[in-house]
């Protein structure tokens, strides 16, 4: 199995799978901002937890936290899976953003918006930045 160069229909099957992943994305950062946005209204309505209480209150910004965290892990994945869609489209899908050489089949079947190989990427998170 030849593992630098991807297939049509692997490409085809990532770029699916690509697709999909960032509809995902965009359902859940949708529904963390309604969720941000209705949490006072929610608490009125009753169909979020009872509102009122001290500890209610302490609850609700650790989700509130919560939330933040999992909206910018969201939308730093879809920042990824945006550009990988952008290099299929432009025909440098697998290649190494940095090196320019072969991401790999593997690493791109487990990884769809991976954008550096390994030894780049290995390198980027050392100097801490992803
Ligand atoms: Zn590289």
């Amino acid at each position: 199995m030849n593992t630098t160069t991807l297939t049509d229909s692997q490409r085809q099957q990532l770029r699916a799978q690509l697709e999909q992943r960032k509809e995902q994305l965009l359902q859940e950062l949708d529904a963390i901002q309604r969720d941000t946005l209705g949490v006072a209204e929610a608490a009125g309505r009753g169909d979020a937890e009872p509102a009122g209480s001290s500890r209610d209150q302490a609850n609700s910004m650790a989700a509130g936290m919560v939330r933040d965290a999992e909206a910018a892990r969201d939308h730093a994945e879809l920042v990824a899976v945006r550009a990988a869609l952008e290099r299929i489209a432009a025909g440098s899908y697998g290649e190494c953003t940095d090196c320019g050489q072969s991401v790999g089949v593997p690493r791109l079947l487990a990884q769809p918006a991976a954008a550096r190989c390994i030894a780049c990427q290995s390198k980027a998170e050392a100097q801490g930045h992803r």
